[in-house]
């Protein structure tokens, strides 16, 4: 597939595609026993929705930019290190600093200006790492969130064994979090892929279609 129909098929697939595929992205959520499965994604899009209708009340009006400042939390624009692995869009460190990776535009070209998903412009995707990232601060103060608390058994069913949380389910929070206080009508699920996908434009299109594969 072109590349660029690749990324848009990605774009706008289904939130439940995209969940499936942050799942299969995380080896320990197989260890979800599958009674629970379905639970435990309502929950974890719970969190985040909850947390942005919050917001919003509290809020009203203000923008994402706003509403982080009002926070007093620190917030900069950078450019960060990309590697092909990994390559983070924004990041929220503890206890109150936000990092967007501005330096990605340059790095991205002009690979959307030409796409379909041509509104995928840094003004664009900015306010949704944002508010993403200011969810994973609203998780560090309310300890008792669904994502924060469930845990899978690392040894499956074997009792007393070790436990361990898993990452991905705030990752869905954060984007249901995302999408509900932007009033996105996309689940931004996957836009880090989708957003780094033209600095390693050979190696994100397997992955991508490997991706594609695991939902088919
Ligand atoms: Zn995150």
């Amino acid at each position: 597939m072109d590349h660029k129909d690749l990324v848009k098929k990605v774009f706008y697939l289904s939130m439940r595609d995209k969940i499936r595929i942050q799942l299969c992205e995380d080896a320990l959520s197989s260890k979800i026993p599958s009674e629970e499965l379905e639970a435990v994604i309502v929950d974890s899009l719970k969190n985040g929705i909850d947390s942005a209708r919050q917001i919003k009340a509290q809020f009203h009006e203000k923008t994402i930019a706003e509403i982080v400042e009002s926070h007093e939390i620190k917030l900069d624009y950078v450019d960060m290190m990309t590697q092909e692995d990994f390559t983070s869009i924004g990041s929220f460190e503890l206890p109150n600093h936000i990092l967007i990776n501005q330096g990605l535009v340059k790095k991205q070209g002009t690979f959307f200006q030409e796409s379909e998903i041509n509104f995928l412009t840094f003004d664009y995707w900015k306010e949704i790492v944002l508010a993403h990232e200011f969810f994973h601060y609203l998780q560090e103060k309310d300890k008792g969130m669904f994502v924060n608390n469930y845990q899978v058994s690392v040894w499956g069913k074997v009792p007393f064994g070790p436990k361990s949380k898993l990452e991905v389910l705030s990752e869905i929070a954060a984007n249901a979090f995302a999408q509900e206080l932007l009033e996105l009508i996309d689940y931004p699920g996957l836009i880090d892929m989708i957003l780094v996908f033209p600095c390693y434009p050979e190696r994100m299109a397997l992955k991508l279609e490997k991706a594609l594969k695991k939902i088919e």
